[in-house]
């Protein structure tokens, strides 16, 4: 019998991750399916439970499970206790593991698909909920020069930085009017594009050469992204992030990497 994994949430119709597991499992001759899984909001650990009763052998976790999905995990990998959050689930030897393969996956797309490199680099991370908290440890990894942490409720960004202390010497805290300076990278991780708003930093954050990535995606650019264009930055959607995060999780459950390229670029088809 095939393998089985999903990727669980609420709602979850719209979710493309059943599609890119299916192009990497064909692309690597795996035998496994993946399959969405709408889990009733106050149901999350019950439906946990049941996959790994029916042998599933791992699942993804998205929108609003990911920190009930850290709490239930019964062991953490390290990236995924500094998020705080888990978006891929390993169920073996009776183990629930947790990891976050979120910012391994913004990171893969900044460095590799668009060619940018973050040593030394000046970051402007806006937003502090679970995705900027999941691409926090490794963006510093890459040993960028700083952070910049931008969040429309500043009380949020500051926890943030506290709970990484250890790395207080690279990072900053700011209100969004407040950024001064322009920036090498500009990582839109708020959920603002999802109402059509943009953050409202000065347009000078930007400068020719600026990398502009809205982690959200959709069949156009976002409000935030034209924004960038207007003022002199290239841009990148969330899509690329999201094959990169699902490749992550594919190495994790199979044990072998596939090929994002030609995944990424078929989903780009209209
Ligand atoms: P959270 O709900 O945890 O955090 C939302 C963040 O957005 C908070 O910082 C919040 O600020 C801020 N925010 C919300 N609305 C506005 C607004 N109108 N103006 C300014 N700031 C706002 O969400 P996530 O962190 O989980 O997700 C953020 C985005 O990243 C989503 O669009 C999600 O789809 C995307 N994402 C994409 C992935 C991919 O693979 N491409 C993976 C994970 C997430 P405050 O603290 O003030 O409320």
């Amino acid at each position: 019998m095939s393998d089985r994994y999903c990727v669980i949430g609420n709602p979850i119709a719209h979710s493309k991750s059943p599609l890119i597991h299916a192009a990497f499992a064909a692309a690597m001759g795996q035998d496994l399916i993946y399959e969405r899984c709408l889990a009733p909001l106050d149901g999350f650990e019950a439906t946990v439970r049941g996959l790994v009763d029916q042998g599933y052998r791992g699942a993804n976790v998205t929108v609003p499970f990911k920190l009930e999905a850290a709490r239930l995990a019964t062991r953490l990998e390290p990236r995924a206790h500094a998020a705080g959050a888990v978006n891929t689930l390993i169920f073996a030897n009776g183990e629930i593991v947790g990891d976050n393969t979120d910012g391994p996956g913004l990171v893969a797309d900044i460095v590799r698909n668009a060619g940018v490199a973050l040593k030394d680099k000046r970051i402007l991370l806006l937003g502090a909920g679970g995705a900027a908290r999941g691409a926090l440890l490794p963006l510093l990894l890459q040993a960028p020069r700083q952070i910049v942490i931008a969040n429309r409720t500043l009380a949020t960004a500051e926890r943030l930085v506290q709970d990484f202390s250890k790395h207080a010497d690279k990072l900053a805290v700011s209100g969004f009017a407040e950024v001064e300076g322009s920036f090498d990278v500009v990582i839109n991780a708020t959920s603002a594009s999802l109402a059509s708003d943009v953050p409202p930093v000065p347009p000078t954050v930007f400068h020719p050469g600026t990398l502009a990535l809205d982690m959200m995606y959709g069949n156009k650019p976002t409000v935030f992204m034209d924004f960038a264009t207007l003022h002199g930055a290239s841009v990148r959607d969330g899509l690329g992030m999201l094959v990169e995060q699902a490749a992550e999780a594919f190495v994790l459950w199979r044990g072998v990497r596939p090929d994002t390229a030609a995944v990424l670029t078929s989903m780009r088809q209209p």
